[in-house]
């Protein structure tokens, strides 16, 4: 995987040093070696993770991070602080800040590695999620003030821990603010993390009834749990199964013995992160829906009915099963208009709408198909099984008077109904042409006077 890394340090040994580094390991680097120039280097470069000094004369590290964290563009790039070895302050506050881990100097290989590779990974799904929804966005789909994060976070958590003290002592450092469990059995662990949305699972590599990194693989390869965040708690000296740790997914470790402040600040972030991507995933989900509804009725637009009926059709196919469908027309649709305004009309295609759906079976597709023409796609359907529901849903229409603005409305409809043509066993028509003989159908009941309806020659 490449990734530009941005190398940001006043001192330029030490920029030269983290470069050689990245780039023996194919990174694309750029650098930097003020605040001000970091904030230039990220306009124009755009990469995929930061590595920033903290001190710095001018802008410091911590507010290069702030700037980077307030801009809704730049907001989602991982940030790697790099830090003199003894000052645990500036941890806390570096991550408080917004940064996503810290190195110390002189910089560990294995742990840079380890963290720009888990932090691209991370950058890179949250990349898709971000461009899908400013292409909803700019279709007018979602609304950007919706993926705004609140500057606080709280969430469930689930400890897995079979120390007791340890499990105990964890506990009471993030309790405050957030829903914390403590589960020592690892089996029950994966069925709570299975059937609870958890904001966050912290856990232990050295587990004494099952290994660590097992528990977690376990957690990645469930479809429930696959993108709950995991923290771990590791023995510096455990470095190495760490990093197996980090490639299996884990999404941030800290070492013992541990320091309270950064244990909080580090459970923060995590939520921090998970509630974005969460966000953002709900925004997609919801521009998905608008994409494929009609806007005024709420049933499926005809676009998402085109291809739901060529799947139909391939699997009318293979099953065998008759494939029905009604194309529905309100009747003399313009004289509402034209009596009682648009806005009448709007309110009779939606009531419509309504009736419609309340007619249908949940396995039947309802759609708009234009102005005031709907389809209805019945799978496994026989012929005389929709004409019953197409006499229903006429009548429904027919006898019950419409209720809008201008008062109670008497309202026909006119069907056409068709069947998917078969020769023996195999089907010998297409989506389209079924469509076609059902809209011959309803043009032919709008001739024979409307409010009723009519087979399509088979
Ligand atoms: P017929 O019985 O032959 O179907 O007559 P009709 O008047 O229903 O059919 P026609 O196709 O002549 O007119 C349909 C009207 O539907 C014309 C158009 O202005 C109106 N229409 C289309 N879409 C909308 C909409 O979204 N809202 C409203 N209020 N009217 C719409
Ligand atoms: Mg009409
Ligand atoms: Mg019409």
């Amino acid at each position: 995987m490449t990734a530009r890394v941005l190398v940001v340090d006043d001192i330029m040994a030490n920029v030269k040093l983290l470069e050689a580094k990245l780039k023996a390991e194919y990174y694309d680097v750029v650098s930097a070696m003020s605040g001000e120039e970091a904030l230039e280097a990220i306009k124009n470069e755009v990469p995929d993770i930061i590595l920033l000094d903290v001190m710095m004369p001018g802008m410091d590290g911590f507010e290069v991070c702030e700037r980077i964290r307030a801009n809704r563009d730049t907001q989602h790039i991982p940030i790697v602080m790099v830090t003199a070895l003894d000052a645990p302050e500036d941890r806390v506050r570096g991550l408080s800040a917004g940064a996503d881990d810290f190195l110390t100097k002189p910089v560990n290989d294995i742990a840079l590695f380890a963290r720009v590779k888990s932090l691209v990974r991370i950058k890179m799904m949250t990349d898709e999620l971000m461009m899908r929804q400013k292409t909803g966005e700019e279709m007018g789909l979602v609304d950007s003030e919706e993926t705004r994060l609140p500057d606080e976070v709280s969430g469930r958590i689930l400890i897995v821990e079979d120390r007791e003290i340890s499990a105990q002592r964890i506990a009471k450092a993030i309790s405050p603010g957030n829903e914390v469990e403590i589960e020592s059995n690892h089996e029950e662990a994966l069925i709570k993390a299975r059937s609870n949305d958890y904001g966050l699972i912290v856990t232990s590599l050295d587990l004494k009834s099952i290994d660590g990194l097992r528990f977690c693989s376990h957690l990645r390869t469930m479809e429930a749990t696959r993108q709950t965040p995991i923290l771990m708690v590791a023995e510096e000296s455990d470095m190495k199964r760490l990093v197996r740790a980090l490639d299996i997914g884990v999404n941030d470790y800290l070492l013992r013995p541990i320091d309270e402040n950064e244990l909080k600040t580090r459970v923060k972030a995590l939520l921090k992160r998970k509630l974005f991507q969460d966000m953002m995933r709900q925004n997609l989900q919801l521009s998905l829906e608008l994409a494929i509804t009609d806007q005024l009725t709420g049933v499926y637009n005809r676009r998402y009915m085109e291809t739901h009926l060529s799947g139909l059709v391939r699997k009318a196919k293979v099953n065998g099963k008759p494939l029905s469908m009604l194309m529905l027309d309100i009747d003399h649709f313009k004289n509402v208009n034209d009596s009682h305004g648009h806005a009448v009309g709007d309110e009779v295609l939606k009531e419509f709408a309504g009736r419609l759906q309340r007619n249908v079976r949940g396995l039947d597709l309802a759609c708009r198909y234009g102005g005031e023409e709907f389809v209805v796609l019945m799978p496994e359907t026989p012929p005389d099984f929709a004409m019953m529901v197409a006499e229903r849903l006429r009548a429904d229409v027919a006898d019950l008077p419409f209720e809008t603005e201008s008062g109670e409305l008497s309202i026909t409809i006119s069907i056409g109904m068709a069947t998917l043509r078969t020769d023996g066993d195999t089907v010998s028509e297409t989506g389209e042409a079924m469509l076609k003989r059902a809209d011959e159908a309803l043009y032919q009941a709008k001739g024979e006077g409307r409010n009723r309806v009519v087979v399509a020659a088979a």
